[in-house]
């Protein structure tokens, strides 16, 4: 497991590089503000995902950027605009974050190739 000390972060980028299953995480994360980093990064590699028209289960390739907000613990102030997950724990668990990334990407709708236009095709 990799875990980054939240305390640790300053506005030098801290690179970082971790996997879970098939998928690779890799990216940086900065000290913004008071209570705030952001973390942005590329997660590449395959997902085993539902295609939500047939239900077949089929491998997806990923190329996904992602850039979000970290907090360090739970935040009350006034910034719920910003996309900020709360870290209640001293460290940065980061295939935990990888692998809630995952999970937000598998919720998605999706739709398998062989179903791909198929949809608008059939009638009821
Ligand atoms: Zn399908």
């Amino acid at each position: 497991m990799t875990y980054i000390p939240f305390k640790h972060l300053n506005s030098t980028p801290l690179d970082f590089e971790v996997s879970v299953g098939n998928t690779l995480f890799i990216g940086n994360l900065v000290h913004k503000k008071g209570k705030i980093a952001q973390l942005n990064g590329t997660i590449t590699g395959t997902v085993l995902i539902f295609c939500d028209v047939c239900a077949e289960q089929v491998e997806k390739t990923l190329n996904e950027e992602v850039s979000f907000y970290l907090s360090d613990g739970i935040i009350s102030e006034n910034e719920n605009e910003l996309d900020i997950v709360e870290i209640t724990t001293p460290m940065i668990e980061m295939e935990e974050l990888l692998h809630s990334e995952i999970e937000l990407i598998k919720s998605d709708y999706f739709c398998c190739s062989q179903c791909e236009g198929k949809t608008l095709d059939k009638e009821f």
